[in-house]
């Protein structure tokens, strides 16, 4: 097939691309012309503490990634090898990544269909199972898909009843809610992310975040290569270099002023999809759990290809041919090849998900028309 030339499809359309507001410039010179632009100083704390206005949680370390935050949580809990960590298989590799680099072992759990998060009746059953065994998991790590935040009060109670900390991969969850409150609260840690695909970005960066201060000030000090109080330097164990830079600190904080704002938008363009495509047969918009507020981070669809006339590989390339980007959902980590042997309980729903699922254009800037030449590619790919 050749390609149509980018006049007549018009500017090409990304999944998720960064969002600027106009403020990130100024916020930037004002760091360079204070001079502070090592991993410390007033614009980092400011980022941490607009981490912790947006989130609510009181304590907040501002990190090099999403992921390097997930690392240090891990250290922080003291995850070694052999330990068991237990996770939903319907997530992005960076969620246990970390833990399995630290010899854990990752045990992947189904999701549950009204929510595509960790299945909270699994957790209890399988926790119960363990225990019989006597092989509890170190910690459980249920993740925020799409932005909607996993049932954490049914996910605590279960982990509770055994002593199980939890840690809440919120890397997609910003700006989400359950019961009023902001996804992740409530977990003993929480990792953000500010890649450049998420609602908000600082260019790159993450933060940890949790109730217990001294939970941060361990992983505050692992962070910045464990330095032991001297005045040579004097190291009683390694650590890790991921602290945020200042520069991108100050572009986070220009962009989570924005936040509220974000969400609304990305949960405007589902609703106009949702609306705009009702008529089309074998489409399946994500669901929005009952315990909260999601902020369609990423508008994902299920296809049925017998009602549709088209499965969702097909619907991508239509999309990609008129210059927008799709992508499938993620494909389940135990169906990942690093992954092939470990252990899981359950993951029908992870799979179908996986086999049915399109996350269509979501960004926050994406204009009326850029929809709308999305909406038309996805009503032109309907062979029903
Ligand atoms: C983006 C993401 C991460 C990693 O965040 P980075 O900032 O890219 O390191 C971890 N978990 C999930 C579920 C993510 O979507």
């Amino acid at each position: 097939m050749t390609e149509a030339p980018a006049a007549a499809r018009g500017a090409p359309i990304p999944l998720s691309p960064p969002h600027l507001t106009g403020r990130e410039g100024a916020a930037l010179q004002a760091v360079l012309e204070s001079g502070w632009v090592a991993p410390a100083g007033p614009a980092i704390a400011a980022f941490e503490d607009a981490v912790a206005a947006a989130t609510g949680f009181p304590h907040v370390l501002a990190t090099a990634s999403g992921t390097a935050a997930l690392h240090l949580a891990y250290r922080v809990l003291g995850i070694g090898p052999g330990d068991e960590v237990w996770a939903p298989g319907f997530t992005f590799v960076a969620t246990v990544a970390p833990a399995v680099q630290m010899g854990a072992v990752p045990r992947f759990l189904d999701v549950e269909p009204g929510s595509w998060t960790l299945d909270a009746d699994l957790l209890r059953r399988e926790l119960a199972a363990a225990a019989r065994r006597g092989r509890l998991p170190r910690c459980v790590v249920p993740v925020d898909i799409y932005g909607q935040a996993a049932d954490l009060d049914a996910i605590l109670a279960a982990c509770g009843r055994w002593g199980v900390p939890v840690l809440s991969d919120s890397a997609e969850g910003l700006g989400a809610t359950i019961r009023g409150r902001h996804a992740g609260r409530g977990a003993r840690l929480a990792a953000f992310s500010f890649n450049g695909n998420k609602i908000v970005t600082a260019g790159g960066g993450g933060a940890l975040a949790s109730d217990d201060p001294v939970l941060i000030a361990r992983a505050r000090h692992l962070a910045s290569h464990a330095k032991d109080p001297a005045p040579h330097y004097q190291h009683s164990e390694t650590g890790h270099a991921y602290g945020m830079s200042s520069l991108l600190a100050a572009v986070g904080a220009a962009q989570l002023a924005a936040l509220p704002q974000r969400v609304a938008r990305r949960r405007a363009v589902f609703a106009r999809y949702a609306e705009a495509l009702a008529d089309l047969p074998g489409l399946a918009f994500m669901p929005e759990a009952p315990w909260g507020r999601a902020t369609r981070w990423l508008s994902a669809v299920l296809v049925d290809p017998a009602r549709f006339g088209a499965g969702p590989e097909a619907l991508r390339l239509a999309l990609a041919a008129a210059g927008a980007e799709s992508r499938p959902v993620w494909k389940p980590l135990p169906a990942q090849p690093v992954f092939r042997d470990a252990p899981r309980a359950g993951g029908a729903v992870a799979e179908s998900l996986f086999a049915a699922g399109l996350c269509l254009p979501s960004g926050s800037g994406m204009t009326e028309a850029e929809q709308e030449r999305v909406i038309a590619a996805i009503r032109g790919a309907c062979r029903a």
